[in-house]
């Protein structure tokens, strides 16, 4: 036999009261509170790149890879902006230091 109706939820006919509103110390005490903002639909994890590719040991030497997590000014681009776990943030920072001493890559370009 198939049920034919299932019970739902039945829809009260007036909508609940509101939720009890903010205390006013509790706004008082955070006058700078983050603006509320809307939440993507789909919020994608980053995932450290180096890690994907399961790069044990990075080495100065690879020059390539050390440019792509350096911005154009030099910067070494922050594991919040390149999504780097913070093993490999550190590799990756000791690694950009060793270049520039060596000359190989910029510490500061205008
Ligand atoms: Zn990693």
């Amino acid at each position: 036999m198939i049920q034919d109706k299932i019970p739902g939820r039945e829809v009260p006919p007036q909508a609940a009261p509101a939720a009890p509103a903010e205390q006013p110390d509790a706004a008082a005490a955070r006058p700078s509170a983050p603006p509320p903002f809307r939440k993507r639909p789909e919020q994608r994890r980053k995932v450290c790149r180096l890690c994907a590719e399961q790069v044990e040991h990075v080495d100065y030497k690879q020059f390539q890879l050390l440019r792509s997590f350096t911005m154009e000014s030099g910067k070494i681009l922050s594991s919040r902006i390149s999504g780097t776990c913070a093993r490999h943030q550190r590799q990756i920072a000791r690694a950009v230091k060793r270049n520039r001493n060596l000359s190989m890559l910029p510490y500061v370009a205008k």
